[in-house]
């Protein structure tokens, strides 16, 4: 199979060096295997993304040396490559794990989930959705419309997902413990970022998503998704993320490493990667994809 990957912003702000970085990567690693990079722009959340970031966005990804060869402004088999636009295929998509029974609707508000955990949690981990919010097994199967109600993956309990990744090795999360049953459908009437992601991902036919390291956790909950839909999953490798002197990690909030604002400042492209630390010779290549135990 010919190498496919992605790469694939938000644009809810303009886009920093770390996104920079995790792209460049994924260019990297698409051109070493003489494969195809696609550019998805992720804008499914209308109330923050805004069409000036979405054009900002590939003119800054454009200067920093950033070319693909399937997205929004340069078309491609699988068009339209902006997920607003792609809603007809998500909701096949979840009428497919409503009739494997995978998923249940679920009224519980995100609010009634911190309100029903104590314990503490590092930061930005999603707190795992109680169990006792959950309605008997078979709820919800079948259903062919998703209403305006929230639903969620139900997760098989204390399994262990272990995956290999490129750039992390051998990963493993714990279902229930890690990460409980997470949301697919949104009660506005859009799905979710993993819905969204694993099945773009693979009617696009990525062969490696290349992304950061924040969203190793997600990956064991895409291959719940990916199991369920009988889809086999892309290889994963996941990028160090950058962090700002202070070591804290960079946000679309913090302007500071914008590329937007480097570029003003007069820093090039090749200077601004000249100051990264390379990955390992080892990691240069895609790697192929380990199935995760079962
Ligand atoms: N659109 C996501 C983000 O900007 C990335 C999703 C992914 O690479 O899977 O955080």
């Amino acid at each position: 199979m010919d190498y496919r990957g992605r790469i694939a912003p938000t644009p809810t702000g303009y886009l920093h060096l770390g996104h920079a970085r995790t792209f460049w990567i994924a260019q990297q690693r698409a051109q070493q295997a003489g494969g195809t990079l696609i550019l998805r722009d992720e804008d499914l959340d209308r109330d923050r993304c805004r069409p000036e970031f979405a054009v900002a966005m590939l003119e800054d990804l454009n200067w920093f040396g950033l070319h693909w060869n399937e997205g929004p402004d340069c078309g491609g088999p699988h068009t339209p490559y902006r997920q607003s636009e792609r809603l007809t295929l998500y909701l096949e998509v979840w009428r497919e794990l409503a009739a494997g029974g995978w998923i249940y609707p679920s009224p519980q508000s995100r609010q009634d989930v911190q309100r029903a955990l104590t314990a503490p949690h590092e930061e930005d981990a999603e707190p795992a959705f109680p169990v006792e919010f959950r309605p008997p097994p078979g709820t919800g199967r079948g259903a062919t419309e998703p209403s305006a109600v929230n639903w969620r993956f139900r997760v098989p309990d204390s399994e262990e997902i272990v995956f290999h990744d490129g750039h992390c090795g051998e990963v493993r999360r714990i279902c229930g413990v890690d990460f409980g049953d997470f949301l697919v459908w949104r009660k506005d009437g859009f799905p979710s970022y993993e819905l969204a992601v694993v099945s773009d991902d693979h009617v696009m036919e990525i062969t490696e998503v290349v992304r950061g390291e924040d969203l190793l956790t997600s990956t064991a909950r895409q291959l719940l998704l990916y199991r369920a839909l009988g889809w086999e999953p892309p290889a994963f490798f996941h990028c160090p993320l950058v962090r700002d002197a202070q070591g804290v990690r960079l946000a679309k909030r913090n302007h500071a490493l914008a590329l937007r604002t480097l570029r003003e400042q007069g820093r090039s492209p090749e200077e601004l990667r000249a100051e990264w630390t390379p990955l390992p010779e080892s990691q240069a290549a895609a790697t192929k994809f380990a199935k995760p135990k079962n």
